[in-house]
C-alpha cells in the first residue's frame, strides 16, 4: 500500500486554488510500484509499467500503399508518359522477391511487399490499358510516391510508449503491431469507497420517509472504475463518529485510498473530520472552486483518504479535480491534465474573481454553425438533473468575472473527464 506521512496533506493557506491542489497531490502521492502482467485483451485502461521500445521497424517492411503498379526507379516517365509491359504480380502477404525486369511494371497490391528495385507505384485508377495490353504510366509522378518504407511509422528501436501511459485502445494497437502478447502493467489502484449520512439509504433497501437514495456512491464507483481502479464498496456510514472511524479504520491497511462523500461540511452533524481525527490525521482543503465544498484529505495508518462533499455536483466535480489526479498519480501514471476546448458561451453569467467555476453546459450549433454551449437553467449543487442533461463542464478561471453571450469559453467534455 502507499505509505504518506500524516502531514502530508497539510496546507497553509486560507484557499487552496484547483491547480494547488492538483500540484499537492501530483507532488506528495507516492506511485504505486506493484507490477502485473496482463494479455493485451485485458490492458485498456491499465497503466504502462515500463517504457516499450519498438522491437520492430513499423511497417515492418517497405510496401505498396494503393492498388496498382510498382516501377524501378529507372524506369519512372519523366517528360511523357510511358508504355511498360507487366512482369509479375505481387499480392498483399506475397513475395517480392524477383526484381522486375528493367523496362517493366509489376501489378502490385496495398500491403504487398516492393520488389526489390522498386521505389515507386501508380495508382491503378492514374493509368489505362493500350491495346497491346501495356500499363500506360502517366509523367510527373514523384519517386517514392505510394510506397510506405519500412520504420516511417516507427523506427526500430524507438521508445514508442512509456511508462506511466494509461493505454487507450490505440495504445493497445500499437504493442499488438509489435507482436506483444502481454504487458507490464501497474496493478489496479484498490480504493474503498464509504457513502456517510443517516439521511441514506441504499437502493434495494427499505427507505425511510426522511431518506433518499445514495446516489454519490455508485456514481464514485463509476467514475473510479473507469479510471481503472478496483472498488470496494462499502455501504453507508452512519452520522456517528465512532462508527466512521471503526469503519475507516478496517480498510485502511487492505486499500490504497479511501474515498468518502458527505459529512465534510463544519456543521455538528459532520462527523468524518472527528472521525478521521481520532484514528489518523486529517487536513480540510477549502478549495477555490465551484461547485465544491471543504474537501478533507488526511492519512489513516498511512492510507490517504479524502471526503468529498455530500451533494452530487459537487462531489462529481471535486472528483474530477481531487480524485482524478491522486488516483493517477497512486498508478503511477503521466500527467493528464485537462485541456478545456475552446467554444462559444450562449449565456451569460457573473463570478468571483479568485475561484474557478464550473458550469454544467449543454452543447448546440448556433446559427452560424459554429458550437456553442448553452447554461443548464438552474444552479443547485444537488441538482443531478443538471449533470444528467448536460455535456460537460464549462470552466471559468479565476481572473474572469463576467462571461457575456458570444464570448469563447474552455468547455470540457464528460466523456473526456474519466
Ligand atoms: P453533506 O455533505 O453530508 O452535508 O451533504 C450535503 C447534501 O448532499 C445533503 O443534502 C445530503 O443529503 C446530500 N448527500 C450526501 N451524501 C449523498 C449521497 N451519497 N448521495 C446523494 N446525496 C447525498
Ligand atoms: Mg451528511
Amino acid at each position: 500500500m502507499a505509505q504518506l506521512s500524516d502531514d502530508c496533506f497539510a496546507f497553509g493557506g486560507p484557499m487552496m486554488s484547483v491547480d494547488e491542489a492538483v500540484g499537492l497531490i501530483t507532488a506528495r502521492v507516492n506511485a504505486i510500484a506493484d507490477i502485473e502482467t496482463v494479455a493485451l485483451v485485458d490492458a485498456d485502461g491499465r497503466v504502462l509499467a515500463r517504457d516499450i521500445a519498438a522491437p520492430l521497424p513499423l511497417p515492418p517492411f517497405t510496401n505498396s500503399a494503393v492498388d496498382g503498379y510498382a516501377v524501378r526507379d529507372a524506369d519512372l516517365p519523366q517528360q511523357e508518359e510511358r508504355a511498360l509491359p507487366l512482369d509479375g504480380r505481387i499480392q498483399a502477404g506475397g513475395s517480392a522477391q524477383a526484381p522486375i525486369k528493367p523496362g517493366h511494371t509489376a501489378r502490385i497490391f496495398t500491403g504487398a511487399p516492393m520488389p526489390p528495385e522498386a521505389g515507386t507505384v501508380f495508382m491503378q485508377e492514374d493509368v489505362r490499358i493500350d491495346d497491346a495490353g501495356n500499363i500506360v504510366l502517366p509523367a510527373g509522378l514523384k519517386r517514392g510516391a505510394n510506397v510506405r518504407p519500412a520504420g516511417e511509422d516507427i523506427p526500430e528501436g524507438r521508445v514508442a510508449l512509456r511508462a506511466g501511459q494509461r493505454l487507450l485502445p490505440q495504445h493497445v494497437a500499437l504493442t499488438a503491431a509489435f507482436g506483444l502478447t502481454r504487458l507490464d502493467v501497474i496493478r489496479r489502484i484498490r480504493v474503498a469507497v464509504f457513502s456517510t449520512g443517516d439521511e441514506l439509504a441504499s437502493p434495494g433497501e427499505p427507505r425511510a420517509p426522511s431518506q433518499l437514495y445514495d446516489s454519490n456512491r455508485f456514481m464514485l464507483m463509476a467514475m473510479l472504475r473507469r479510471l481503472g481502479c478496483e472498488v470496494s464498496d462499502l455501504g453507508i456510514l452512519r452520522d456517528e463518529r465512532a462508527s466512521l472511524a471503526d469503519g475507516l479504520k478496517q480498510v485502511a491497511g487492505s486499500h490504497d485510498l479511501i474515498l468518502t462523500t458527505g459529512g465534510v461540511s463544519t456543521g455538528e452533524e459532520d462527523h468524518v473530520k472527528a472521525a478521521v481525527e481520532s484514528i489518523g490525521s486529517l487536513v480540510l482543503w477549502r478549495m477555490a472552486i465551484k461547485p465544491g465544498r471543504p474537501v478533507a484529505m488526511g492519512i489513516i495508518d498511512g492510507t490517504p483518504l479524502i471526503g468529498l462533499p455530500g451533494n452530487p455536483v459537487a462531489s462529481f466535480v471535486t472528483f474530477v479535480h481531487v480524485v482524478r489526479p491522486t488516483v493517477l498519480a497512486l498508478a503511477g501514471g503521466l500527467p493528464e491534465p485537462l485541456l478545456p476546448i475552446p467554444i462559444r458561451a450562449a449565456f451569460a453569467y457573473g463570478k468571483k474573481i479568485g475561484r474557478r467555476e464550473y458550469v454544467r453546459a449543454t452543447l448546440r450549433r448556433g446559427e452560424d454553425g459554429a458550437l456553442e454551449a448553452v447554461k443548464f437553467p438552474r444552479e443547485g449543487a444537488g441538482l443531478l438533473s443538471s449533470l444528467v442533461e448536460t455535456d460537460g463542464l464549462v470552466e471559468l478561471g479565476e481572473d474572469i468575472k463576467r462571461v457575456e453571450p458570444g464570448e469563447s469559453v474552455g468547455f470540457l467534455s464528460y466523456a473526456d473527464l474519466l
